[in-house]
């Protein structure tokens, strides 16, 4: 249920409306936008027994909301929910593009820095890395855990990037939201439903990753999973799904960005490096993802690939990087969106030592 206020309804009147849902015994979520709130009802199992509200001063109308998803969906908010960071202009979900890149995984001080200062240097305003990772085989590189934190961290500080990393499970989690601006719930992760309400219960965005064979509906009750908990700042990312083909590690379905544009006021991110899972792939897919209104792009990027410890095939080079950088700027402009220029950095050559 939706219970939709008046254009001039005043704080005290929603207030009093999600007071009155609470002692029915369900959850209220005020949310505000440029017309009206709408007051989101969840914590049903059944049909909402609606007592008076309707009649309550303020309340416009009472509708119900036939999508399994609520707190997601453009009927509960009409605008795009946009996404900001104090003391930086990055953000998710208005003109300008959320940029996120870096490497697969955090390896070493040295190499998170010489990433970290060529994405910076091209424009981007969030910077990726896991510390954390999921990996297929437990024979392979898990990550640096908190060190790799505490390396992002000094990053952050340094270049001025907002951090973009991974929470793999509940303990790894509580760390992630200490020292990151974005938690990333991985693909493989996106029906963790006690992962995904834990992560509700964080005050960071979240951004979430489309699960290996997730449908759109799927994907948006994970979102909506995290919402209900009172997180309302989520990121979708399309990263690819599994199908026959095989000249790709994933298919990217750059359609889902216009299905979830229709249906979710959330922002959501293209990520054409898990996506396709080749180097030579990367650039084309990202010129794409901007050219079919993606709110961003998720790029991996490594100095030395070939050495990488994880997902070097799909790592494109800091100079390719610059470059796609340079051509999503003018697609960019044609879909009428923005790349932020680079933000001044501070002139010291390097601080990784
Ligand atoms: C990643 O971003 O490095 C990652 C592991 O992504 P996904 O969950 O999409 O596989
Ligand atoms: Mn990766």
């Amino acid at each position: 249920m939706l219970v939709v206020m008046q254009a001039h309804a005043t704080e005290e009147q929603v207030r009093a409306v999600c007071e009155k849902i609470e002692s029915l015994g369900y959850r209220a979520h005020p949310i505000p936008g440029s017309q009206r709130t709408a007051i989101g009802i969840t914590g049903n199992t059944g049909a909402v027994e609606i007592g008076s509200l309707d009649e309550m001063s303020g309340v416009q109308d009472v509708i119900r909301v036939s999508k399994p998803y609520k707190l997601v969906s453009r009927d509960v908010k009409e605008e795009n929910t946009v996404i900001t960071f104090p003391g930086t202009d990055g953000g998710f979900g208005s003109r300008n593009l959320g940029i996120v890149a870096g490497p697969c995984s955090v390896e070493s001080r040295e190499q998170a820095f010489t990433v970290a200062e060529r994405v910076a240097k091209a424009g981007a305003r969030f910077f990726r890395g896991g510390a954390y990772k999921p990996r297929t085989s437990p024979y392979t590189f898990q990550g640096l855990g908190e060190n790799g934190l505490k390396i992002m961290a000094e990053i952050r500080e340094r270049f001025g990037l907002r951090i973009v990393t991974e929470a793999i499970d509940s303990e790894s989690l509580e760390l992630v939201a200490e020292y990151a601006d974005v938690i990333q719930i991985g693909a493989r992760n996106m029906q963790n439903f006690s992962l995904l309400k834990k992560a509700g219960r964080m005050r960071k965005p979240v951004l979430l990753k489309r699960g290996l064979s997730a449908t759109l509906e799927e994907f948006l009750m994970a979102a909506e999973y995290i919402l209900s908990e009172g997180n309302y700042q989520v990121i979708l990312c399309e990263r690819g799904v599994r199908t026959f083909a095989d000249h790709t590690r994933n298919t990217l379905d750059l359609s889902i960005v216009a299905a979830v544009q229709r249906l979710s006021h959330l922002p959501i991110l293209v990520d054409p490096s898990h996506g396709t899972g080749k180097r030579d792939k990367v650039l084309p897919m990202s010129r794409a993802a901007v050219a079919v209104g993606a709110d961003g792009l998720l790029i991996e990027v490594h100095h030395d690939p070939d050495r990488a410890l994880s997902d070097g095939a799909q790592s494109i080079f800091p100079d390719q990087f610059d470059e796609l950088m340079a051509e999503i700027r003018q697609i960019a402009a044609v879909v009428h969106r923005h790349v932020q220029e680079p933000l001044p950095q501070p002139t010291v050559a390097k601080a990784a030592s």
